[in-house]
């Protein structure tokens, strides 16, 4: 197996090596499905961003956090990637009924969720633990690691004036132009104790295929997040989210555009440069292997399209030799 990439970047002997995949939602689950199925669970931690987080209807909802939570335990819904599969929406019909505006689409068992997740904050416990015990009740076995403990929010500029993420996600179905974004109250949040022992432990951080500005942006927002990533001794690869100058879903693609970063995996490596030392972009995009290879770092060029649950596990597989192949080279 791919217990240890290499035996001389092995951290402490006795200290489980871990590989940390850094995730947004349905794009990161994804990848992260595909590791979960490689490797065994103590040696996977997903370290998943929480700045889409909001509240509605008294309840706190962790969108991204759920996204991989339901992907890790097999209980996704497969038409959408997130929600859960054959969920029902009883309880929205019936806050349309008492006038409610139901725009943002949970189902029942995830209402569920949303409900002991609030219930469990408002007791006092804090975000990692409150994931931990859910996420383990639903039989997922990698370390589940909010990004932080502290609520961050996304706010999306756009040239009408600042919009709530999820406001410009979901309710206005991504269609303004983004101008700029911030991350409410990031100036307060640390990374969690949890999530740098993983990161101090790792033999590698996988940058999961999600979009660089809004899911993998926040994360690395967090201070102290970069330099507890550029002070492990994991090497860093990521998965470019951009295939053929084209996002797969969802805005990644525009807000690129927008926000003036060239829409392709070069654009990506860009974003990246000085994070990562090696970079899987699609056979769709050979021809940029020379030019990301000049900012300085290792290139692969594989099949990245997730169809079904056996690309997810080769990707992993692909990600992870990878890995091991830029750690033996160092
Ligand atoms: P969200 O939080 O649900 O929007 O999801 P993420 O930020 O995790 O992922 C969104 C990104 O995933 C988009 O930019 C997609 O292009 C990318 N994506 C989705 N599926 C795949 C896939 O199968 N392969 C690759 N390479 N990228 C993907
Ligand atoms: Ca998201």
């Amino acid at each position: 197996m791919l217990s240890a990439l290499s035996a001389a970047s092995h951290p402490r002997p006795g200290v489980v090596s871990m590989i940390v995949a850094l995730a947004g939602g349905v794009g990161g689950a994804k990848l992260a499905h595909g590791l979960s199925m490689c490797l065994p669970p103590r040696e996977l931690a997903v370290l998943v961003n929480t700045a889409d987080d909001f509240d509605i209807y008294g309840l706190r909802v962790c969108p991204d956090l759920d996204t991989v939570m339901y992907t890790l335990a097999g209980v996704a819904n497969p038409e959408t990637g997130w929600g859960v599969k054959g969920d029902t929406f009883a309880a929205l019909d019936m806050l349309r009924h008492y006038g409610q505006d139901t725009w943002f689409r949970i189902g029942d068992r995830d209402l569920a969720t949303d409900v002991l997740r609030t219930y469990m904050l408002r007791d006092g416990r804090p975000l990692t633990e409150v994931v931990s015990a859910m996420s383990s009740s639903l039989g997922v076995g990698p370390a589940m690691l909010p990004m932080c403990d502290e609520a961050v929010a996304t706010v999306i500029q756009t040239p009408d004036g600042e919009l709530d993420f999820q406001d410009y996600f979901v309710r206005r179905h991504h269609e303004p132009t983004v101008t700029g974004v911030r991350y409410k109250g990031v100036e307060q949040a640390r990374p969690t104790l949890a999530l740098l022992s993983a990161l101090e432990g790792a033999e590698a951080v996988v940058f999961c295929p999600s979009n660089p500005i809004v899911s993998i942006g926040p994360i690395l927002a967090v201070p102290g997040m970069r330099e507890a990533l550029l002070r492990s001794s994991a090497v860093s690869i990521a998965v470019s989210p951009i295939v053929a100058g084209q996002a797969l879903r969802g805005p990644a693609d525009r807000m690129l555009e927008s926000l003036g970063h060239e829409v392709s995996a070069l654009g990506v490596a860009r974003i990246y440069q000085g994070l990562v030392q090696g970079l899987v972009i699609d056979t769709s995009d050979a021809e940029l292997e020379t030019p990301i290879r000049e900012l300085g770092m290792e290139v692969l060029v594989a099949p990245t399209v997730m169809r079904d649950d056996a690309d997810r596990r080769t990707l992993a597989e692909v990600v992870l030799r990878f890995a091991r192949a830029l750690n033996h080279g160092r």
